[in-house]
């Protein structure tokens, strides 16, 4: 089969993905539960929940730095490395926004929407339905920090290497060593990956060579 070029594989994903968040949407509607739209915000959130102060961003796995899923281009190496980079900075500034607005960003990789069911049951879990139709949120959230539960509950596959020091796996990749895929079963993979941590925010290199059978580096 022929190789795709990168911009065609990148307008395949574009058009064959059209629009994630609608996905999310469509499904937490389905499922009766009924967020707002409200894009006056900083970073203009896919979905919210106006009373808890919740917004859901559904964040694509290439252009926000998914450590599964990452893949560098091997051309125009530096273009994408900025735009990665400065992409992963944006949200960071977008969540301290929020945060200061007291509202919690919450953010949902594109890669979880394969896992719809288990993504509404860890969205049910935070939110909680009052007998008015609004909702609250079930737990306290931590004010100025990202919110990881739908995440953590949905991923089903661990990525130890990539959990920061306080344990938090709520990381996203600024830079990689090298072209190459971060997923499992990259067939070339970047030797290392620059990564910051959205829950502390600590910035930190792993190997992600790993042998995925022994976790060996
Ligand atoms: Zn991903
Ligand atoms: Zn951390």
């Amino acid at each position: 089969m022929r190789q795709l070029s990168r911009s065609e594989n990148m307008s395949r994903i574009r058009s064959r993905c059209t629009r994630p968040e609608m996905r999310l949407r469509k499904a937490l509607w389905r499922e009766g539960l009924r967020y707002r739209l409200k894009f006056d915000l900083p970073g203009r959130p896919d979905l919210t929940f106006v009373a808890p102060k919740v917004a859901i961003f559904v964040d694509g796995c290439f252009w926000h730095g998914c450590p599964l899923h990452y893949s560098a281009p091997s051309s125009r190496q530096q273009f994408w490395a900025r735009k990665l980079r400065c992409n992963v900075e944006r949200d960071l500034a977008v969540d301290n926004r929020l945060a200061n607005m007291g509202w919690h960003p919450l953010h949902v990789w594109q890669h979880s929407l394969n896992k719809m069911g288990c993504l509404i049951a860890a969205i049910r879990l935070t939110l909680r339905e009052t007998p008015k139709g609004i909702y609250e949120t079930r737990h306290e959230l931590p004010q100025g920090n990202v919110i990881a539960r739908p995440e953590t509950a949905c991923r089903g596959i661990d990525i130890p290497w990539f959990r920061c020091e306080c344990n938090s796996d709520e990381v996203r990749v600024l830079a990689v060593s090298s072209p190459g895929s971060l997923r499992p079963r990259a067939e070339r993979r970047p030797q290392c990956a620059e990564c910051v941590c959205l829950r502390c925010r600590r910035v930190f290199v792993r190997a992600t060579n790993f042998d995925l059978n022994t976790g060996v580096g």
